[in-house]
């Protein structure tokens, strides 16, 4: 990526295709969906993409890498890294029935979502990865309203429930765990998936100054899990004492209106999680397998 994107300033969407690109080199080729990064980053007729990049639709973007990377093969080319890319509106949301369709054709094509948790470039409309509680503009915190209400959409595990070889997080806040993972991703054949937890200034509400803080405080929290499914086999890459929720909540505008009670349901949610995810590590279960 070169520098001087049109993104807002404290962007986490570009830092992530920053460490991204970082990770695999120049021997890729990225197939974008419509969101915050395309709009930002190719304003005609410029482009901040030093690789081959493509813009798709919404919805097609893991159709389009298919496409692509059956072209190549056709051509004998066996190298080149192809990514389909989006936010979570284009991959958990509009784009997820492309996606479901190449994890479950098991396309050798490297499926990335960078989380910024609403579509951000539309107005920040609540998407299936908003979590509970965040005001959005169109689930407004207001009398009547305690914003989403809904909880995250789990699409790691979705992916894995495909049959996936290789699934993981990553956040911004830890670019060397990110990048290592990338790395693992470009060594396996077949359909991988990646969600990269990247927040945004904008839809947050927070200082642009804070994008880093508030990026590894999801993670100390437990609010954004860091951990691979590798080969069926579950594992947290980083196990921190979690801290309070409300460190991480009370830092951004669209948790403002949250009340003690509501806070304590994320709470006792993330707590059981975490517990779940202790119990799934020790037991070793092959979730390929399972699910
Ligand atoms: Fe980045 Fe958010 Fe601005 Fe989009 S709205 S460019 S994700 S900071
Ligand atoms: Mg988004």
């Amino acid at each position: 990526m070169a520098p001087g994107t049109r993104t807002c300033a404290g962007c986490g969407a570009v830092l992530a295709a920053r460490m991204l690109l970082k990770a695999t080199g120049k021997d890729v080729i990225v197939c974008e969906a419509t969101g915050c990064m395309e709009v930002t980053s190719t304003q005609y007729p410029t482009t901040a993409w030093k690789v081959p990049w493509i813009h798709v639709l919404f919805e097609n973007s893991a159709s389009v890498a298919t496409g692509v990377k059956a072209a190549l093969e056709a051509q004998g080319n066996n190298h080149t890294q192809v990514i389909a890319y989006g936010g979570d509106g284009g991959m958990v949301d509009i784009g997820f029935g492309a996606v479901s369709g190449a994890l479950e054709r098991d396309d050798d094509i490297m499926i990335i979502t960078y989380d910024n948790e609403a579509y951000a470039n539309t107005g920040i409309q609540r998407s299936g990865a908003t979590p509970f509680g965040a005001s959005a503009t169109t689930t407004p915190a207001g009398l009547e309203s305690q914003g989403k209400k809904q909880w995250k959409k789990n699409i790691p595990m979705i992916a894995v429930a495909h049959g996936s070889k290789y699934v993981a997080t990553a956040s911004i806040g830890y670019p060397q765990d990110l990048q290592k993972k990338i790395k693992k991703a470009m060594q396996v054949k077949g359909a991988r998936y990646l969600h990269i937890h990247a927040p945004c200034p904008i839809g947050w509400a927070f200082d642009s100054s804070m994008t880093i803080q508030v990026a590894k405080l999801a993670v100390q929290t437990g609010m954004w899990m860091l951990y691979e499914i590798d080969d069926g086999a579950f594992k947290r890459t980083m196990t921190p004492e979690l801290k309070p929720v409300d460190e991480y909540i009370k830092l951004q505008g669209r948790f403002k209106h949250l009340k003690p009670e509501t806070i304590k349901i994320i709470q006792e949610r993330i707590n059981a999680s975490w517990k779940e995810m202790d119990n799934l590590e020790k037991c070793g279960v092959n979730l390929r397998t399972i699910l």
